[in-house]
């Protein structure tokens, strides 16, 4: 535990705490001698990590322009394969195995899942689980490290290229991480990752079209680094922020985080995120596990040859009582839900006999 804290920190997550003025318009009786830490906070712009993310954008674009007039058409299928496959890396593997322990997989799977994560390019299974942690425990607050609170932009790239909140770094050093310590697989890629990152996020998915179908390395290097990256990276930032703004809440109307269906087309089913927030351990991620959830469909799948197992899911009763409690009233999935509202049903009942006479 001590040499993971030594290890946070060494990757940059105690270079917050700065003296400086509030980044928020919170109202000005507020600034008072008492004004705390968190209060004060002002981001400030860590400039070689804005520095990447504009190469990733900028290049992306390019890489999509090659697309269209010299890439060869194997070169663009490759990449986007390559994003839809190594996405499971997140969904099955970073987010609903490491981060939530929604289910368990021997370790063929364990390494299958970081393997893809691996190619995804999205830092390594610990930092993520960390974060991810946080999020969830913390969510739209100020120690949350997306907080959505702070906008679309903020929780969608910004929080990667500024300064934490002090009570994000504070809260990452306070997560239990163990059982991500007491694994060989997570730890190890921890260990090689920068030696992984070269291996498996540029050079095999650069060289592989080169080899294989002849195409330039220049053109693979902007399409099967550069765009694939990027658009990778952007599917996993649109849960932070779309999947935390714009849909229903059937399940908890009190909370930001909605279920979004454009965001689970694109990210592999990760868009139920109302759901999500509620029943975090819930390895479908989602209520129906049949609609758009391929990421479901993956875990079930290596559960039936047994590599996957464990699998924690709520009950029908689990989630409707949770609905009506606090949801938003958009949880009726149609006629013959047990939650339609009575006058509604009786309403029903006596069209349908209206029907019947014309
Ligand atoms: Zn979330
Ligand atoms: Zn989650």
């Amino acid at each position: 535990m001590t040499e993971d804290s030594n290890d946070r920190s060494k990757e940059g997550l105690s270079n917050a705490d700065e003296p400086s003025r509030r980044y928020s318009n919170f109202s000005k009786t507020e600034t008072t001698q008492e004004t705390s830490q968190e209060d004060s906070f002002r981001p400030k712009i860590r400039w070689p990590d804005f520095a990447v993310q504009l190469f990733i954008h900028i290049g992306c674009l390019y890489g999509l322009y090659l697309c269209l007039v010299s890439a060869k058409f194997y070169t663009t299928l490759f990449a986007f394969l390559t994003i839809y496959a190594s996405g499971f890396g997140i969904t099955a593997g970073a987010h609903r195995l490491w981060s939530h322990r929604a289910y368990k997989a021997k370790w063929p799977l364990r390494l299958i899942l970081v393997f893809l994560f691996t190619i995804t390019g999205q830092r390594h299974v610990y930092i993520w689980a960390l974060d991810h942690r946080v999020h969830h425990k913390y969510s739209e607050t100020d120690a949350d490290p997306h907080n959505a609170k702070r906008g679309f932009l903020f929780s969608h790239v910004g929080w990667l290229v500024l300064t934490p909140h002090p009570n994000v770094v504070e809260k990452r050093k306070a997560v239990d991480m163990s059982d991500l310590e007491a694994d060989p697989i997570v730890m190890w890629q921890k260990k090689l990752y920068p030696l992984l990152f070269l291996i498996f996020v540029i050079f095999l998915p650069v060289y592989i079209p080169v080899y294989y179908w002849n195409e330039t390395v220049w053109n693979s290097f902007w399409v099967n680094f550069n765009a694939r990256f990027c658009i990778t990276l952007n599917i996993a930032f649109f849960v932070n922020s779309v999947a935390h703004m714009w849909g229903q809440k059937p399940y908890d109307r009190y909370i930001s985080p909605v279920e979004n269906l454009a965001v689970s087309m694109a990210a592999l089913g990760e868009g139920w995120h109302n759901y999500h927030h509620v029943f975090p351990w819930d390895y479908r991620a989602g209520e129906l596990g049949n609609i758009y959830n391929p990421s479901t469909a993956f875990i079930d799948l290596f559960a039936k040859i047994g590599w996957a197992y464990d699998l924690k899911f709520a009950s029908s009763s689990m989630i409707s009582r949770r609905a009506q409690k606090s949801g938003d009233g958009s949880h009726v999935w149609g006629y013959g839900d047990a939650d339609i509202e009575k006058e509604d049903l009786e309403e029903l009942e006596k069209m349908k006999d209206f029907n019947k006479c014309h």
